[in-house]
């Protein structure tokens, strides 16, 4: 036997270098995993808790684990049994491992009407759909009570019996020597899973399930205002629920494409609208879309780029309020013309000599500081004039 043994870290999974939170853990998986107690009659499952327990058992201990690196199995081998194991001290790890194997793990009993479990799926819209709400058909497969059986799952005629192994109560318990001494457990039934009927005479149509699968179409309203990641909640299109219990819901996650222009933040909307140099210079009226539509705004004289207009209340609605809305941030840019005619080219050569008099004279002085670099922006332009 003692030839056999599995290395101690590959029992556990872990490095030769795991520290002791990692052992631990481990264990603890596999501790749950393996239990004698969540696996009752299963010589195998035993076999590995009790590999395991030996391994978290030498391992965790500094002294043993050092032999153990050194020597091997070796190092415990005496008359081919192993040694000091039976004296292990389970201490805290018994108590919180078990809070974890036999607390909250515990599968329910069959007792009165459940509700069935949540579905989730996704849907794209877009993004005036996520501003102003939309209603949208999703189509999916969705499990419904068998109509051939009325959900029994045993064939028509027939009816599904009383367990035999629990006697119809679903749970069945059990005293067992486990490793850690007596332990009286009460578990699901394993051979009715907790339903407390076993079907002889499965229903051809569902295979026993009691379920078929049916494709559906499902109208989703989606609310003004929703943003990226937000689920709209649809009752009781989820699983079927068990005994009469109702079904659970359909949680829709909506994902928002991207628009060209507008980018979305939390109620407010930003965009970036490019305006000519003579109407940032000049002022006048340019045409401005937003979610509503075109709206016509009036550039003030005298406006630099990157100056922010705020449109109020050209938002996004809120989603408790659909009156109370976000507002829309515009950011000019005035657009460098590329591409002159000579008319134009002469008319701002002009113009720059009318005008550029204060500008200019800033100009020249970096001009004749920066000639002997030479490749200073503009100045080339400058030349050229
Ligand atoms: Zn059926
Ligand atoms: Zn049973």
């Amino acid at each position: 036997m003692a030839e056999q043994k599995r290395d101690y870290y590959e029992v556990l999974g872990v490095g030769k270098t795991a520290d002791d939170a990692e052992l631990k853990k481990a264990y603890r998986g596999l501790a749950k995993k393996y239990h004698p107690d969540v696996n009752p009659g299963d010589e195998k499952a035993e076999k590995m808790f009790k590999e395991a327990s030996e391994a978290y058992a030498i391992l965790s201990d500094a002294e043993k684990r050092q032999q153990y690196d050194q020597f091997g199995h070796a190092a415990f081998a005496n008359g081919g049994g192993f040694s000091g194991f039976e004296n292990f001290d389970f201490g805290d790890l018994f108590g919180d491992l078990f809070g974890d194997i036999f607390g909250g793990g515990r599968r329910r009993g069959n007792t009165g009407p459940m509700k069935g479990a949540n579905l989730r799926t996704s849907i794209r819209i877009t993004f005036d759909e996520a501003v102003f709400g939309v209603d949208k058909d999703i189509e999916l497969t969705l499990k419904d009570e068998c109509g051939t059986c009325k959900g029994s799952g045993a064939k028509p005629g027939t009816s599904p019996e009383t367990c035999g192994k629990c006697g119809g109560k679903g749970q069945v318990v059990y005293t067992q020597q486990s490793f850690f001494g007596t332990v009286r457990n009460v578990q699901t039934c394993p051979d009715c899973r907790g339903s407390g009927k076993v079907i002889k005479d499965r229903c051809l149509d569902c295979s026993g399930s009691g379920y078929v699968a049916n494709r559906k179409t499902i109208q989703v309203s989606i609310p003004a205002g929703i943003d990226s990641g937000q689920s709209v909640r649809i009752r009781e299109k989820g699983e079927p629920g068990s005994k009469g219990g109702p079904r659970g819901d359909l949680l829709v996650e909506v994902i928002i494409s991207r628009h060209p222009h507008f980018q979305r933040q939390g109620f407010d909307i930003h965009s970036t609208v490019p305006i000519s140099f003579a109407i940032a210079a000049l002022g006048g009226e340019i045409v401005i879309d937003t979610v509503d539509g075109k709206v016509i705004y009036e550039v003030k004289a005298g406006t630099q780029t990157e100056t922010k207009v705020r449109l109020r209340g050209k938002g996004v609605p809120t989603l408790s309020r659909r009156d109370i809305r976000g507002d829309h941030y515009i950011t000019l840019v005035i657009k460098t013309p590329e591409k002159l005619s000579q008319e134009a080219r002469d008319l701002l050569v002009n113009f720059d000599q009318l005008t550029g008099d204060s500008l200019k004279a800033a100009a020249n002085v970096t001009a004749e500081r920066s000639e002997s670099k030479s490749g200073v922006k503009n100045n080339k332009k400058k030349k050229r004039w």
